[in-house]
């Protein structure tokens, strides 16, 4: 019996604390929220699991306590590439160049861990004339076009002290530690791969603030079992060997920024004011009902008058909104710019995915937009396609 209550004891996977209490349980979620599906009867077959979401009133860390890491396995269909949006282009370049400018990034090495197509090491590389070497099981040789000509080798494995003798001036990973059960450990094998070496090291999350706060409750999704906020961000690269520098939200808040440098020197960020998590997260539950309430009887609506609705965007948010809001015929399909999604089903709901140009002949009377960064770049997709739907806009809070 004893042993039994140890086991079922939750503990924080960054802090170790055992001062956890209960944030939210969401029933049946994809497993994998980017992987599309060939037919409409595999994605209305695709593994689902559950999310029962618990908050560390230690470090104010936010995590799936029902994680089974046994169930995800990042193979070569997993696609998350944010490349075709001008939007996200424009915050990768504007964050490549502030990283080479920083770092003195010249003729210079670079690891990125978790790199997906290589296309943001491809510009970290052409802007600085530098070397990279990307980490990723789920790379495909010759996808992205913009790795062309850079100085570039991809390695198609998960990242560890097996390639410690790969030296880096600078090694950065971005939206990659929220997937992991133990990022603690995968911190510490990162520190050990670096050594000695004066590296400087640069990682980006999603905000768990933002979720919280301004409710964006689409990032909620099964592949992410860890949702950082500045402070246990700050915690778990502390704890393994790292001396923060920096820590900043990014992309109207959606992100964290991390920049980190092998432990030995004393931490330069700012204790900035902490938000009352925890009381963000004892209201959490009751928001984000309300919030899926609210857009499910907007979608009725819709239906019943008789409108054809499509929501732009076949990314996590996308797809965690529809299984999310459990819609079917609301939503005709869902649209992306990345031409690898075309004609594929989105799991769980089984929803098309088409590219823009399919909009012409279908002609909606209603577009969901997901992120209103993306809203301005729809509005004028849609102008050149000489469509005018109305617009509805998932806005933060
Ligand atoms: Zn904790």
């Amino acid at each position: 019996m004893e042993e039994e209550a140890i086991q079922g004891q939750v503990h924080c996977p960054v802090c170790d604390s055992d001062d956890i209490c209960e944030c939210i349980r969401i029933g049946q979620v994809p497993v994998y929220c980017n992987v599309l599906h060939e037919t409409r009867e595999a994605a209305l077959g695709a593994p689902m699991g559950e999310m029962d979401l618990r908050f560390c009133a230690a470090c104010g860390h936010l995590f799936n306590a029902a994680f089974d890491p046994a169930r995800v396995d990042y193979s070569s269909e997993y696609e998350n590439s944010l490349h075709y949006s001008g939007r996200f282009r424009a915050y990768a370049r504007s964050l490549a160049e502030d990283l080479v400018q920083r770092h003195g990034l010249h003729g210079k090495t670079i690891i990125e861990i978790a790199c997906g197509q290589g296309d943001f090491l491809a510009l970290l590389c052409s802007l600085g004339g530098n070397r990279g070497i990307g980490f990723d099981p789920s790379h495909v040789p010759g996808r992205s076009e913009a790795v062309g000509g850079a100085d570039l080798t991809f390695v198609q494995d998960y990242y560890s002290e097996t390639y410690g003798d790969l030296k880096a001036d600078l090694v950065c990973c971005r939206h990659a530690l929220e997937h992991m059960a133990n990022p603690g450990s995968f911190l510490s094998r990162v520190r050990r791969a670096i050594g000695k070496d004066s590296t400087a090291v640069f990682f980006e999350v999603p905000n768990a603030l933002f979720t919280l706060r301004d409710l964006g409750i689409w990032d909620i999704i099964y592949e992410h079992c860890g949702y950082f906020c500045a402070g246990s961000l700050r915690a778990v690269f502390r704890r393994n060997g790292f001396s923060v520098k920096r820590i900043q939200s990014e992309f109207g808040g959606q992100f964290l920024a991390l920049h980190a440098s092998p432990g030995g020197c004393e931490d330069e960020v700012e204790a900035a004011a902490a938000p009352d998590l925890a009381q963000l997260v004892r209201g959490f539950a009751a928001h984000y009902r309300s919030k899926v309430e609210t857009w499910r009887g907007t979608l009725r609506r819709l239906r019943a008058d008789g409108r054809r609705t499509v929501l732009w965007g076949a990314g996590s948010k996308g797809v965690s909104f529809v299984n999310a809001l459990a819609v079917s015929e609301e939503i005709g399909l869902l649209v992306d710019l990345n031409p690898h999604k075309d004609g594929r089903f989105v799991p769980g709901t089984g929803h098309r995915v088409r590219t823009p140009g399919y909009l012409a002949d279908y002609r909606p009377d209603t577009v969901l937009v997901m992120n209103p960064l993306y809203e301005e770049e729809i509005r004028r997709d849609l102008q050149d396609m000489g469509l005018s739907p109305q617009i509805l806009v998932d806005r933060p809070r």
